[in-house]
């Protein structure tokens, strides 16, 4: 086997799982769901059915990603953290699989402990979402998010320091400029 799996943890048929994951303690993959290569699932994580998750995606412990739920190359889940795949829920009513509301999580992307990402939505590359914050609404690309509802409060660098003057990072150099309320980065 190429990647690891924990004893503890059930992986339903129809999975697949890329070279050098590892899922530890007490998880559970369901059917047809697609993890990708270097990828790390924490203790208690629950893989929805037929999710798509890229590469090198880090997952901590006690996070569910739910059906409908997509995230690409390079996405952090911080310790339980919230997906929803459904805005009305009710127990009388189910929907079933083809009326939940698709959320997108783009790369590099970071989603803090106990926040809660609203269905629906798409979570920009490099954007930031604050530990606890709930985001109702798309987020930009490079967004600092913090709050509820979680509000913009500024911008990140790809290395996740804070951006302060002129759109450039003290920290690792890199430098980005505004087009069209979307932030971008210099080559
Ligand atoms: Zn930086």
């Amino acid at each position: 086997m190429i990647y690891f799996v924990h004893e503890s943890s059930y992986i339903d048929n129809d999975v697949v799982i890329g070279e050098a994951t590892k899922i530890w303690h007490f998880c559970h993959v369901h059917k047809g769901a697609r993890i990708g290569s270097k990828c790390s699932l924490g203790q208690n994580v629950n893989i929805g059915d037929n999710v798509v998750i890229g590469n090198n995606v880090k997952i901590q412990n006690n996070v569910s990603v739910y059906e409908g739920v997509i995230l690409e190359d390079y996405v952090f889940c911080g310790p339980s953290m919230v997906f929803t795949n459904d805005l009305t829920p009710r127990s009388m009513f189910p929907k079933g699989a083809e009326a939940f509301k698709k959320t997108l999580v783009k790369y590099g992307a970071t989603i803090g402990a106990n926040a809660t990402i609203v269905c629906g939505n798409t979570i920009g590359k490099w954007a930031m979402i604050a530990a606890g914050a709930v985001v109702t609404n798309d987020v930009a690309d490079y967004a600092l998010m913090v709050g509820v509802p979680a509000k913009q409060i500024g911008w990140v660098c790809q290395c996740g320091e804070p951006l302060r003057n002129n759109y450039s990072c003290k920290f690792c150099g890199r430098s980005y400029y505004l087009d069209n309320q979307q932030l971008k980065e210099k080559d």
